[in-house]
């Protein structure tokens, strides 16, 4: 069985639209027979996709600090919970148990999950394919500067164009399952 991380945001947003965007993608994944690898908290979007893949049917794998355990609300049925003791073993085992990376709405501690696994495969460090769940283009900005960096030629273009940018669930999931990672790295020979 293959496995995704979610990288989401501990808050729920503004507009519901990111609630059932949310529960989308959990149906997609199930229904893709994929483990979810996530957070391991109870709040906010990371609670919604572990709550409906586990409802679903699904396997849900968190991962917490141990720090974080309060005050993300260390989720309390989850298939399996790794409580790690920093951010950065959190960030290591989430990428070592995983296959496919996506993002979806969330702040700045989601921002920096997908950003940190998609310059680990600029490195050459995985061959995992990353994306990005862009609901109510919310990551419209993101994808401009991506665009900017690779015109001003501070980004390959193959790099660019390997982080899968969709508004639609199921379509970002297909694409991803069937992308061919290989590096496009300067630092890989
Ligand atoms: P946020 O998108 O800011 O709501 O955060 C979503 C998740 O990312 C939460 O579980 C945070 O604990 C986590 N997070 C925040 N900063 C980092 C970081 N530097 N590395 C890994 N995870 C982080």
């Amino acid at each position: 069985m293959k496995s995704i991380a979610i990288f989401c945001g501990s808050n729920f947003g503004n507009d519901p639209i990111y609630t059932e965007a949310t529960k989308e993608l959990a149906h997609c994944i199930v229904k893709n027979d994929l483990r979810l690898v996530y957070g391991g908290a109870s709040v906010g979007l990371m609670g919604v996709v572990a709550d409906q893949v586990l409802a679903l049917g699904g396997q849900v794998v968190g991962v917490l600090p141990e720090k974080l355990r309060d005050r993300e609300v260390g989720h309390k049925n989850l298939t399996e919970l790794h409580i790690v003791s920093t951010m950065h073993e959190r960030k290591a085992m989430m990428a070592n148990l995983s296959d496919y990376f996506v993002a979806i709405p969330g702040g700045i501690g989601t921002l920096e999950e997908i950003i940190e696994v998609f310059t680990w495969a600029q490195l050459g460090l995985h061959a995992k394919p990353c994306g990005i769940l862009n609901i109510n283009g919310f990551y419209d900005k993101l994808h401009d500067l991506l665009l900017s960096m690779c015109q001003q030629g501070f980004l390959s273009d193959p790099q660019y164009r390997s982080l899968i940018f969709d508004n639609d669930p199921g379509r970002l999931l297909d694409t991803l399952m069937r992308q061919q990672v290989t590096y496009h790295s300067k630092w890989v020979k």
